[in-house]
């Protein structure tokens, strides 16, 4: 692509288009915008596109308009099937995300995690790791960073440790991660991938380009993505529980790769049989990269985890105040709820992705939570559930703040009021961020 006469169309200006875009017009190529969210930041990034010479469309462009385009970057928020993206596609136009565009420009040594649930945790154990062992590298794709955003400041010999969400790989073609992980598959993003079969496909696209010469690392306790390994032509390792796989695994309370002692799991700075599967591939993927055992011990030990994912942020008056806003969905929330040890309070609910609560609340009956707060439009539905699965320890507000005093009203010393919602947020606020700040603020409150 010789970006100067070819003509680009970004599809959506939140982060990761407007990032492309960036790229684009500093490189001097004529790129259009199309954007349909209205807020006071896509409005500041259109203005400032505009300023350095994007052109914004609109969807009732003509076919001789699309006809005159080269390129469609889509970014991940705007779905495949998206109208614009269908016009290009059967005029026969390159359509790329974001990220593929990125790594085309640049062609890096890829690691790449996907999985509905703890990418950024991995990635972040990964990227710690490599920093201790001086490995120079970048933190890039679903973590919040764009590639584009980054293009500057990668070379041939940086390691790209990339998170890859399903959204993503909605338009991946060329992507052949050196090493890929695929952590767990559950339900997720039904509202946006429709099926199950479907969103199972998009997360096995990750390894679709890989050869014998690559590598992938699969949750071997995990039916799903176990069976990945059918498929694969990559070199194939394990991640295990229960089993001495090849590759890293858990046993007697400590962690191994292959037959080498690593860590025991005591010494892991994060809770839950959750992490230890995040730190297990963080383990396979450093030991891949030929780091040494110490090196990575070090990092394992003095992790600090990623903020608003089961954080504990405030104790007031012996409650402990717990952040998991990042739970976005049913299986995140049960594997918070399976590290707690203190009698809970809960709060879930936000906006829904088309996921059934059974399980949750079947789950929520064999855990020490005492009391459920439910907010958030999903609330009602949340609430027809508990009801069928006999869980009537329930409030329902519709806000939030209110959520947050009625949860420590129940909760008495020695009690633990966990924010784990089990929902996206996009009812009330605009992220998981905002959600999580907001529920720190209100704690703040009770002070
Ligand atoms: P992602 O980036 O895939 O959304 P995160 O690392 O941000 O994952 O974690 C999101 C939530 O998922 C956390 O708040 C935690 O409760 C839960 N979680 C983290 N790691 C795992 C895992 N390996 N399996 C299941 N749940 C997890």
């Amino acid at each position: 692509m010789y970006l100067k006469t070819q003509k680009f169309l970004v599809l959506g200006v939140s982060k990761s288009g407007y990032s492309a875009c960036k790229y684009l017009l500093s490189n001097n190529a004529t790129c259009y915008i199309y954007e349909e969210l209205k807020s006071k930041k896509i409005d500041d990034a259109i203005k400032e596109l505009n300023a350095l010479g994007a052109i914004r469309i609109y969807s009732d462009v003509t076919d001789a308009f699309f006809n005159e385009i080269d390129v469609v970057i889509i970014s991940p928020g705007v779905p495949i099937n998206h109208e614009l993206a269908v016009r290009a596609k059967k005029l026969g136009k390159r359509i790329m995300g974001e990220l593929e565009f990125g790594y085309s420009v640049i062609n890096p040594t890829i690691i790449a995690v996907t999985g509905t649930n703890g990418k950024t945790t991995t990635v972040t154990l990964i990227d710690e790791i490599l920093a201790q062992a001086d490995i120079r590298r970048k933190l890039v794709g679903n973590v919040g960073v764009p590639v584009t955003s980054e293009i500057e400041n990668i070379d041939k010999n940086t390691i790209c440790v990339t998170e890859v969400s399903s959204f993503q790989l909605e338009s991946v073609r060329s992507i052949c991660p050196h090493i890929a992980c695929v952590l767990n598959i559950a339900p997720d993003h039904l509202e946006r991938h429709y099926t199950m079969e479907n969103y199972i496909f998009l997360k096995k696209r990750l390894l679709k380009n890989q050869t014998e010469s690559e590598y992938v690392v699969l949750n071997y306790d995990d039916e799903t993505v176990r069976s990945f390994a059918l498929d694969v032509k990559a070199k194939c390792f394990w991640v295990s529980l229960n089993e001495k796989v090849a590759g890293a695994y858990l046993s007697g309370g400590k962690l191994f790769y292959k037959d080498e002692f690593v860590i025991d799991e005591s010494e892991l700075t994060l809770n839950g049989k959750h992490n230890v599967y995040n730190a297990l591939f963080a383990i396979c993927v450093a030991m891949l990269l030929g780091v040494d055992i110490a090196t990575i011990r070090k990092a394992l030990k003095t992790f600090k985890g990623v903020k608003h994912r089961t954080e504990l942020i405030a104790e007031i008056k012996g409650v402990k105040y717990v952040n998991d806003s990042k739970a976005t969905n049913t299986a995140s929330t049960i594997s918070a709820l399976e590290t707690i040890k203190t009698p809970t309070v809960l709060i879930l609910g936000g906006s829904e992705k088309g996921e059934k609560y059974d399980k949750l609340f079947d789950c929520i009956k064999k855990t020490p939570v005492k009391h459920v707060v439910l907010t958030g439009d999903s609330r009602l539905n949340m609430l027809d559930c508990a009801g069928r699965n006999g869980v009537s320890e329930i409030t329902v507000t519709p806000d939030f703040s209110c959520a947050i005093k009625i949860a420590s009203m129940y909760a008495v010393e020695g009690d633990t009021v966990l924010l784990s919602p089990a929902c996206a947020s996009f009812d009330c606020f605009s992220g998981f961020e905002e959600r999580g700040e907001a529920f720190i603020k209100e704690v703040g409150k009770l002070n």
